[in-house]
């Protein structure tokens, strides 16, 4: 191993994308950067595998998806390894994340067929005579753009979806993760060897923009918000359709009834994981005046033991992106500047690549820290008179992916007016790994939906098919219908809706 740049940062050299440890510096591996001609080549493969891998069905699909997801099991540590070594992320983390990832693989595989597969659907009296048919049909090839900082579980959780549902994949993960992207696409290649129906691009954004040209029949995206608007707006060109999962800026709220121990728990695991750099990650607490002191004393009690470092076992690893450092330096300085004040952490916490554990409090509203993705371990804790206040603080953003509420007599009403696709209550960012429930957000974080059934009908178009079984007794649609029977059907159209 060498150490031949920047820590972390990713080099594009003689045509090869080198990707390091975000600490060390130490080279991970060179990939090399896809060009125009290896892209088209890429998606041309893809379509021909399409037609192949549509044509196993669901059964032939589901038997060779978990062929996968063991290899991916019995692997586990290796690709924890890789991910420490790529991102910096904690061991345990890494096999976390994994262990997510797997399980959607296995949803994915074992429910396809009954969410996508053909079935019939109710007739209704009005066009009676026809029987009512629909089936999810694949889309094709779908374009994947990935991010770094959940480098299996975010692609996962579009591609094992995507290939469920019979289509291929051809994959762009992040510059900062290309060998993990590498990896599920060679372990696959291992369980599927007659055609290629995942493939990789590795390269910077200029290819991930590419890839929304490149004529796939669907783009799944997941990563910040800015991109998104690029990536939409390039496959808009071709009314391409696309999957957006972007950014977030989640809170949890502390009720007044809550478990304090739990939820101060939970608030810094949420905050924390993954030195915060996690899209469904708790970036503000709005906790009620009653217990507001008690829950802040508890939360640095447990953030200020947190151990910072590149070791596989530290609680926290470095900031995978250098660039963010000072987004996340820059949203401590703000919030101190305009009356906010650091119970735990500040300014100084910023030593890079790492930051500590940072803990503010009284940070006002139109702070940057409260209205920006901050994604770093960061957290703000805001006082408020009761579960209302907070409910109306949550939802004062931007974004809406996921949130949390901790309380005891109505945390899921509560839960139920965040504006936010998830809600994890009395618990933080469960829902990520509950493969039945769908994943997405609303407003700039987002939408369309990965995971649960939703997740599997996002990869599939609806066919509608009718079928005649019988002839019509009010004909309708068609140029023989009389002046009598078309007075009889606005007739039987009184009689049916108009009461
Ligand atoms: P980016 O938006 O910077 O990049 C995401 C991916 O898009 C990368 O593969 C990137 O390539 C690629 N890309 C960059 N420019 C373009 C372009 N013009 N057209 C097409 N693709 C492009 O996000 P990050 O990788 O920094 O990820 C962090 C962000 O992801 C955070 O905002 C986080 O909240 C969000 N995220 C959202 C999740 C969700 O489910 N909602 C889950 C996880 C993360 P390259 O890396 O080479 O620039």
């Amino acid at each position: 191993m060498t150490a031949p740049h920047a820590p972390g940062v990713p080099v594009v050299d003689h045509g090869e994308l080198i990707s390091t440890h975000p600490a060390s510096g130490a080279e991970v591996g060179r990939f090399p950067v896809a060009s125009a001609d290896d892209l088209i080549q890429r998606v041309t493969r893809a379509r021909t595998a399409a037609t192949w891998w549509a044509g196993l069905g669901f059964t032939g699909r589901r038997a060779r998806l978990l062929r996968w997801r063991s290899r991916l099991a019995h692997r586990v540590e290796e690709l924890a390894d890789l991910v420490h070594d790529e991102t910096g992320k904690p061991l345990a983390d890494a096999v976390v994340e994994i262990a997510s990832a797997i399980e959607h693989v296995d949803w994915a595989a074992r429910n396809a067929k009954r969410v996508l597969g053909p079935r019939r659907v109710r007739s209704r009296l009005i066009v009676a005579e026809f029987a009512a048919r629909l089936e999810y049909q694949p889309y094709g090839v779908v374009g994947v753009i990935g991010p770094w900082n959940y480098p299996v579980l975010t692609p996962l959780g579009s591609i094992a979806y995507a290939l469920a549902a019979g289509n291929t994949v051809v994959l762009k993960p992040s510059e900062y993760t290309p060998a993990v992207g590498q990896w599920l696409v060679d372990s696959l290649g291992e369980v599927v060897p007659e055609q290629p129906v995942l493939q990789v691009v590795h390269g910077l954004g200029d290819v991930g923009a590419a890839l929304c040209r490149s004529g796939v029949n669907k783009v799944a995206f997941t990563g910040s918000t800015a991109t998104a608007r690029k990536v939409m707006a390039a496959c808009a060109e071709t009314l391409t359709p696309v999957l957006l999962e972007a950014g977030g800026k989640d809170a949890m709220i502390v009720d007044g009834d809550a478990d304090l121990d739990a939820a101060a728990d939970a608030a810094v695991w949420g905050a924390l994981t993954n030195a915060g750099q996690t899209c469904i990650g708790i970036e503000r607490v709005y906790a009620v005046e009653e217990i507001y002191n008690d829950f802040v004393a508890k939360v640095v009690t447990r953030a200020e033991k947190l151990t910072v470092g590149s070791e596989p076992d530290a609680h926290l690893g470095p900031i995978t992106m250098p660039t963010q450092v000072e987004v996340i330096r820059r949203h401590i300085d703000d919030a101190l500047a305009r009356g906010g004040r650091a119970v735990l952490g500040g300014p100084d916490a910023v030593q890079p690549p790492y930051v500590r554990p940072t803990i503010l409090v009284d940070v006002p509203e139109d702070a940057l820290a409260i209205r920006e993705e901050t994604f770093g371990p960061t957290l703000t804790i805001t006082r408020v008179e009761d579960a209302d206040a907070a409910v109306n603080r949550a939802n004062a953003v931007p974004y809406g992916l996921g949130g949390a509420v901790f309380g005891k007599r109505r945390p899921v009403e509560i839960a139920r007016r965040l504006r936010s696709g998830m809600v994890a209550v009395n618990s933080a960012l469960s829902f990520a790994g509950m493969s039945t429930l769908p994943f997405g957000g609303v407003g700039d974080s987002g939408f369309g939906r990965v995971h649960g059934d939703d997740g599997l009908r996002e990869f599939g178009r609806a066919k509608a098919i009718t079928v005649r079984r019988g002839p019509s007794l009010l004909p309708a649609m068609t140029f023989s219908r009389t002046p009598a029977q078309v007075a009889k059907i606005a007739k039987a159209v009184k009689i049916m809706y108009g009461r």
